[in-house]
């Protein structure tokens, strides 16, 4: 990670939790046993997270006297309002406290199991001055939700009410540029002045972990005996096979454009899904039609952009695609069964581990690709020799990871 820095807003007044706990502020709601922003913070120090800026202002001494400055190694610091500032002037308070020019932003009375990282690391690509995380939920009306363009570019915000169904809401976890604050009064809504009405284009990115208002009572009686599970990936790495996983397998051919790819039904929600459990996402797909003159790499590339923004558009990752355009004749290391395309993944993400990593596909060299590169293996349909599990399609095992372990 390269932003250590957050800061989180955590001088709401609780009205709506006020029948539940009394004489707290809401960040310190008791969650078994413990404020509930420990549990925010626990997320953060996953991260690396390490220098943390409190915005606080209702009940303040309540916050100070239990965290200090101090939380497991973690540098906390305050800014204390002595009049509300609004979230907006909250921010820019606490922005002077800190050196870098990259923060995160978080609400202190919500709890989103994003990944920190694929935030960051959309930011930086795209070289933004803001982003922020969003999911989506079935019943939107209760929130106002934005849209979003092909880019996953805020488009329009949708105010509370206006939208029924299911919808895309602000999840409450920003990575902002300092300086984008600057020109902004002492007191100003960060969400009515600056995210609603500013010029500069608001990227997103969409997570499908698990989101907490702890000021919807029902949410917070939903965690507060049973507690919160902090950010985890049970698993290291998921491999998937491409062709009869992702997409339609044209039988006896190959899809040479982006109009012939055709997604399997349920499959890019699943992978929103596996992407809560598995740390890296890969594609691996022998696509031997390149090496037949059949299509041009590039052809690949334009199936694989199309292929990649669709599933981020339910929330899903890949981290990278890998291909080997060789023919069958040439048995060429990268070709699967051959481990290749495995090994090139461990050089490009170090902490590729094969032993707690898996290869899902619908082919007997799916899972002798798999075994080759040392990992355990799921057949996808019909059930191949010597696979760990088999499932139907990439939606039961999406289904079966929620409840169960592999
Ligand atoms: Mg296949």
């Amino acid at each position: 990670m390269i932003v250590d820095s957050a800061v989180i807003l955590a001088g709401g007044f609780g009205t709506r939790l006020q029948s539940v706990v009394n004489d707290l502020p809401k960040p310190m709601a008791t969650v078994a046993n413990r404020p509930f922003l420990e549990y925010v913070l626990d997320n953060l120090l996953i991260f690396n997270i390490k220098k943390v800026v409190l915005s606080v202002g209702y009940l303040a001494e309540a916050i100070i006297s239990h965290f200090g400055n101090s939380y497991k190694g973690m540098d906390i610091s305050y800014s204390v309002e002595d009049t509300p500032l609004g979230t907006g002037g909250a921010i820019k308070y606490s922005l002077q406290k800190i050196s870098s020019n990259y923060c995160f932003v978080l609400n202190g009375d919500s709890f989103f199991d994003i990944d920190f990282n694929r935030l960051e690391k959309t930011f930086f690509d795209n070289n933004a001055d803001i982003i922020l995380s969003l999911r989506q939920i079935e019943n939107a009306d209760r929130y106002g939700c934005v849209e979003i363009d092909n880019n996953n570019i805020i488009t329009s915000f949708v105010e509370k009410g206006a939208k029924s169904g299911a919808g895309l809401i602000n999840g409450g976890i920003y990575l902002l540029k300092k300086s984008i604050l600057e020109n902004f009064p002492e007191k100003f809504s960060f969400e009515k002045d600056f995210l609603e009405k500013t010029n500069k284009k608001i990227y997103t990115e969409i997570f499908t972990g698990n989101f907490i208002d702890i000021g919807v009572p029902k949410d917070y009686l939903s965690i507060a005996s049973a507690g919160l599970k902090t950010h985890h990936y049970p698993y290291n790495s998921l491999f998937l096979d491409r062709d009869g996983v992702i997409n339609v397998r044209i039988i006896g051919g190959y899809v040479t454009k982006t109009s012939e790819f055709e997604f399997i039904d349920k499959a890019k929600e699943a992978i929103g899904i596996l992407s809560c459990y598995f740390k890296h996402i890969f594609v691996v797909t022998n696509q031997q039609g390149i090496g037949k003159g059949l299509m041009t790499a590039t052809d690949a590339d334009d199936i694989h952009n199309y292929m990649i923004s669709s599933i981020k558009k339910n929330g899903g990752k890949i981290d990278k695609v890998y291909i080997c355009p060789a023919l069958a004749a040439e048995n060429h290391i990268d070709r699967k069964p051959n481990p290749g395309m495995a090994v090139k993944a461990a050089k490009d993400f170090p902490d590729v581990d094969f032993n707690n990593s898996f290869m899902a596909g619908d082919s007997q060299s799916d899972i002798d690709f798999g075994k080759n590169a040392g990992m355990k293996t799921i057949s996808i349909g019909s059930e191949m020799l010597g696979a760990n599990h088999n499932f139907s399609s990439l939606h039961d095992f999406s289904q079966f990871i929620i409840n169960n372990s592999l």
